[in-house]
């Protein structure tokens, strides 16, 4: 799509209307950006429902033989196609050489996930060393914070959203009080300026700058999971640094989303979950960051024998050899049914690169915020007439590929009457639809069906 560069996603949309001679609106806008999309055929990697298999499909309301317009990635990423594969080649090897599979084959089960932590490392920007793969996302979190919380009388705060993912806020709560200490002293919870509906990074930098001083550890999210905002995770770390707080960052909705470079950034420790958008399946393998920095003064509170050194870790003399960074934090053998599906998903993500990935997802996300604002009223200040209003910044680099979105119907019925038409989003409490067009497998078409659809979920409830 060269001819577009420069051009703001809208301009492009409208450039693309007066091309084909149509409405920017028109779904041969729509057809015409998936033509010349590079990344069009990553869709063919993964599996993607029909929708007449979805159980909240309604045969009333549309034909089930379609792809779902699955826009839901950011919760639980589509099975990769080769996950089943590989699965299948784990468990014919179990059945047929038994315990040997833990040193033989293709994927020795003794250090399967060492396969796969270059491809992780490089879609989060980190080196190797620096990444483990293991656990799950709040185990991972815990681990981080046992060693990188040092109270003192002095700085014993955690900076956090106020409105932090409750497995993120319950881990801070609960490793303040492991330490003796109240959380109602010592966790300091930033919120949006009232009548704001995301946080100002020039206010995160402030509060930063005003109590660093008491504060050991900042801890954020890379993507906020409600509002989609993406926040400026380098100025967060210089911030915290020239205060001498920690920085970490739960990357569960940043990881395979945003371009990160955690080691360039300085980042302390990070960590995130696989199932979202790396499309490890649920409950899949999590990842776990240390900065290089850090390999020989932070060591693990806890350790395992998975934490000693794979050369020695066998002769089991009990005299710890820990490795270096954060592959000393690993306790357990690592699941290879795991393993499996993430490698699958990680070899599509490295075939792509994530900066092609994220310049897709610039456009396609875009797409979708321009058919709204075209489609529907923003202005939620009059709750009587109809409105769709789109929480997630405007602003392209404060945000990820989601778009949170709120209505003045009431949110499950328009979840609801999407469901019905062969959409599969996501509705989280309180009151947002959470829209996310992921460009490693979503179309511009799917956006533009999605629109669409909002709009007939609406006018079915408005007549
Ligand atoms: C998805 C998500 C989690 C989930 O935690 P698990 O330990 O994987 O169950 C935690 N924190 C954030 C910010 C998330 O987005």
């Amino acid at each position: 799509m060269a001819q577009f560069e420069g051009l703001t996603p809208s301009q492009t949309v409208e450039s693309v209307g007066r091309l084909l001679g149509c409405s920017p609106t028109s779904a041969k806008v729509a057809e015409y950006l998936d033509q010349q999309d590079p990344l069009r055929p990553l869709r063919g990697e993964f599996l993607l429902p029909k929708v007449s298999e979805l159980p909240t499909y309604d045969s009333v309301e549309v034909d089930g033989s379609t792809d779902c317009i699955y826009l839901v990635g950011n919760s639980l990423g589509l099975q990769p196609r080769l996950a089943q594969r590989y699965l299948m080649e784990e468990l014919e090897k179990w059945a047929k050489i038994g315990v040997h599979g833990h040193t033989d084959g293709a994927r020795p089960w003794a250090w399967a996930e060492n396969n796969i932590e270059q491809m992780m490392a490089d879609l989060v920007g980190a080196k190797r060393e620096e990444v483990a793969l293991m656990n799950g996302l709040t185990v991972n979190l815990h681990l981080l914070l046992l060693s990188f919380y040092k109270p003192t009388a002095l700085r014993h705060k955690i900076l956090l959203e106020a409105k932090a993912f409750p497995s993120d806020h319950y881990a801070v709560e609960s490793q303040i009080r492991l330490r003796g200490l109240n959380p109602e002293e010592s966790m300091l919870l930033v919120s949006p300026r009232p009548g704001e509906e995301t946080l100002r990074t020039e206010d995160i930098l402030d509060v930063i700058a005003k109590e660093g001083e008491s504060i050991a550890v900042v801890m954020f999210s890379g993507v906020q999971y409600y509002t989609g905002q993406l926040f400026d995770m380098a100025a967060i770390t210089e911030a915290g640094h020239r205060k001498g707080c920690y920085v970490g960052f739960d990357c569960a909705h940043a990881a395979g989303n945003a371009v990160l470079q955690l080691h360039d950034w300085g980042v302390d420790f990070a960590c995130w979950c696989s199932y979202k958008y790396l499309n490890s399946g649920a409950g899949g393998l999590a990842g776990a960051f240390i900065h290089e920095k850090h390999k020989d003064t932070i060591t693990p509170a806890l350790t395992g024998w998975w934490g000693h050194d794979l050369k020695t870790r066998f002769q089991m003399n009990n005299v710890m050899e820990l490795q270096p960074g954060v592959s000393g934090f690993r306790l357990s053998n690592q699941p290879i049914l795991l393993v499996c599906p993430l490698q699958a998903s990680l070899e599509v993500f490295h075939k792509a690169g994530m900066v092609a990935l994220r310049k897709k997802s610039l456009l396609l996300t875009g797409y979708l915020e321009y058919l709204i604002l075209h489609y529907f009223s923003q202005d939620h200040t009059q709750p009587q007439k109809p409105y769709v209003h789109i929480l997630t910044p405007s602003d392209p680099q404060q945000r990820g590929c989601q778009l949170s979105l709120c209505f003045s119907l009431p949110i499950r019925t328009v979840f609801q009457e999407l469901e019905k038409r062969g959409v599969a989003c996501d509705l989280r409490e309180p009151s947002v639809l959470r829209v996310a067009p992921v460009p490693l497998y979503n179309s511009f078409s799917d956006v533009h069906r999605f629109v669409e659809t909002l709009g007939g979920a609406l006018r079915a409830n408005y007549s």
